[in-house]
């Protein structure tokens, strides 16, 4: 059974604003409408239905922050952290939807040539084009100058031979943004990678299977393949050789986004094992009187409201335009760990009833320990934030 939690109890955050509240509850009304009921089928069927982007483009929940002239509202960072938040309370494996409208579609807002945003913008907002990014590869994960995958021009266009694989929407995908190395004999050799936007039906492109995995069961994540896949010079994003630096650019966003959605799911277990404790009795008890599950619960509520504000506060600071990679490199790592943490607290207060398969629990946590390799690892994290204040 998938759960919602009531609305209204924590509005007072300070970035939101009677628009993002309304905005928050059509999008809440939306999903209980068209996503809570079919969640479970999803699950079984192995993810999303395109129907459900076309839906959810129609209400103009995606990438309301883009420019009116592509179709946007030109909203602010806050109906993200709304959209973000409302598709994670349903379950993580809307999570794809987040990735596409606050991921990968600023890259191409942000880097595209005029014709590019023309070509592609209108269409992520509508639902009719699913994106990815896709960057890691079957022998690179952390080390970005390790990327394989090649694109050489030759006659205007660039042809791309490699692999990238664990690409989140990549099953589904019309269209990825995949980084390549243009420069194969770039010092330093992060200096030769470049993005290039490649629509599925490119000669050479191919998918290989939708990749089973411990949690997250039926989101969509895939195999991607390019054997001398012809992608036009034209759909080179910015400039070549600066892709590392446009991924660096867009780390700060993507990590506050993975710490946001991470919260939200942590909540949402909090809120699922206080309902249940509250009805479930051991020793003639309902287990919500025993002491021991107070301490938890008060612990866990702790840790949530520490998180919230950091998160809060790190949210305005990106509102207002502020560098703050290394505290959301924080925030992330933080929150992705004790999220971990508080999700094997709320197993252990569900027992027996919090290891069943199709149970909402049950299922949060599977997923929730995959979310610490989102944006890169742990330890690739705490590298960036030990180098930031300078040790
Ligand atoms: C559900 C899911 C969705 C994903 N979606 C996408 C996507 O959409 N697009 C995409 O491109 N990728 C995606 N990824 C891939 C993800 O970004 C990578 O898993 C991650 O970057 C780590 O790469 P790796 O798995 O190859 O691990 P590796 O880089 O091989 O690391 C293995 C271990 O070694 C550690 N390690 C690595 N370097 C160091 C170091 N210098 N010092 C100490 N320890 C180190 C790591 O922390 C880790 O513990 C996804 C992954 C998952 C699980």
């Amino acid at each position: 059974m998938v759960s919602t939690m009531a609305i209204n109890k924590d509005d007072s955050r300070s970035f939101l604003t009677e628009e993002h509240l309304l905005f928050k509850q059509s999008i809440r009304e939306f999903l209980a409408k068209e996503a809570v009921p079919f969640y479970d089928q999803w699950e079984k069927e192995g993810g999303i239905p395109c129907s459900f982007w076309e839906k959810i483009g129609d209400h103009g929940f995606l990438c309301p922050w883009l420019d009116v002239e592509f179709g946007g509202i030109g909203a602010d960072f806050g109906y993200s952290v709304v959209l973000a938040e409302e598709l994670e309370i349903v379950g993580s494996m809307l999570g794809g939807i987040s990735i596409h409208s606050d991921v990968v579609a600023p890259y191409i807002a942000s880097f595209g040539t005029i014709d590019q945003k023309q070509r592609y913008l209108p269409k992520f907002i509508t639902g009719e084009m699913i994106s990815a990014f896709a960057l890691t590869e079957p022998g690179m994960g952390s080390e970005l100058a390790d990327i394989q995958t090649t694109a050489i021009k030759k006659d205007g266009h660039y042809i791309v031979n490699g692999a990238k694989t664990f690409v989140t929407n990549g099953f589904k995908a019309d269209f990825m943004i995949v980084a390549c190395k243009t420069d194969l004999n770039a010092v330093p050799s992060q200096d030769g990678i470049s993005l290039l936007l490649i629509d599925k039906d490119t000669p050479g492109f191919s998918r290989g299977r939708k990749l089973g995995k411990a949690g997250l069961g039926s989101s969509d994540t895939a195999e991607l393949f390019f054997d001398d896949a012809s992608v036009p010079v034209g759909n080179l994003l910015g400039e070549e050789g600066k892709g590392l630096s446009y991924i660096t650019q867009k780390l700060q966003q993507e990590r506050l986004m993975c710490a946001i959605r991470s919260l939200m799911a942590t909540k949402d277990m909090l809120h699922l094992t206080m309902n249940f404790i509250k009805e479930r009795k051991a020793f003639d008890k309902k287990i919500n009187k025993l002491k021991n599950a107070q301490f938890t619960i008060a612990e866990i509520a702790t840790d949530i409201h520490l998180g919230r504000t950091f998160v809060d506060g790190l949210i305005c600071k990106h509102m207002n335009g502020e560098n703050i990679l290394t505290e959301v490199s924080m925030a992330k790592y933080w929150i992705t760990e004790m999220s971990k943490r508080i999700s094997d607290k709320c197993i252990q207060l569900h027992d027996g009833y919090g290891n069943m398969g199709d149970d909402k629990i049950a299922r949060r946590h599977r997923d929730i320990p995959l979310t610490t390799f989102f944006t890169g690892t742990d330890e690739t994290v705490k590298l960036l934030i030990a180098k930031n204040i300078g040790f």
